[in-house]
């Protein structure tokens, strides 16, 4: 298969749409390689919406590559929200759950109960804190630091957090955060 274009296929993934139209998911963005755009293309698994300039070539075929697909059939977001920063920070808006600061280069997180009393790292005790209420706050309890957070934490549901995803463009957050997989992973209990 040739590729023709100005753009690289590399730099040609597909934004997949729930049958909805809506993104398949928003943290992370739901992109698929062309690869797999392709196939699912082939395979009649999506509709395509629209394409690139970028064109694939075989000697039976030529297609543009999609930019945006969308699912046939519907898929339902049942499963739980994985623990990991980045959802930690999203269910608390990216901002200081003690003074409300969204400078977000100085966000952190905070065990609402701390380790070193027995607060354990779960989705009930963990919440988004800059760096300087952090520190002040320490190794105390919230009622002996006199500080408590705006809401309690509780584990979100998946629809919550697509939600609170849908009030940030979702280009904007995800390539402003540098160390994905970081961000991405799960945190340790
Ligand atoms: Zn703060």
């Amino acid at each position: 298969m040739t590729v023709t274009g100005r753009v690289a296929p590399e730099s040609c993934p597909a934004l997949v749409l729930n049958a909805d139209f809506r993104p398949l998911s928003y943290f992370p963005l739901s992109l698929w390689s062309w690869q797999d755009a392709l196939k699912a293309v082939f395979l009649d698994r999506v509709d395509v919406v629209a394409q690139y300039e970028t064109k694939v070539r075989s000697p039976s075929f030529e297609m543009r590559l999609p930019s945006v697909i969308s699912l046939k059939t519907y898929v339902n977001h049942a499963r739980t929200p994985a623990f990991t920063r980045f959802n930690v920070f999203l269910r608390d808006r990216f901002t200081c759950q003690y003074c409300g600061s969204g400078e977000r280069d100085a966000l952190t997180f905070d065990h609402v109960i701390p380790r070193s009393r027995g607060g354990r790292t779960t989705w009930e005790n963990i919440v988004a804190a800059c760096s300087g209420c952090n520190l002040k706050k320490g190794g105390r309890l919230p009622q002996e630091a006199k500080m408590y957070p705006a809401i309690p934490p509780a584990r979100p549901t998946m629809f919550e957090l697509n939600e609170r995803g849908r009030a940030f463009p979702p280009h904007y957050l995800h390539e402003s955060w540098q160390d994905f997989l970081y961000w991405d992973a799960e945190l340790e209990p």
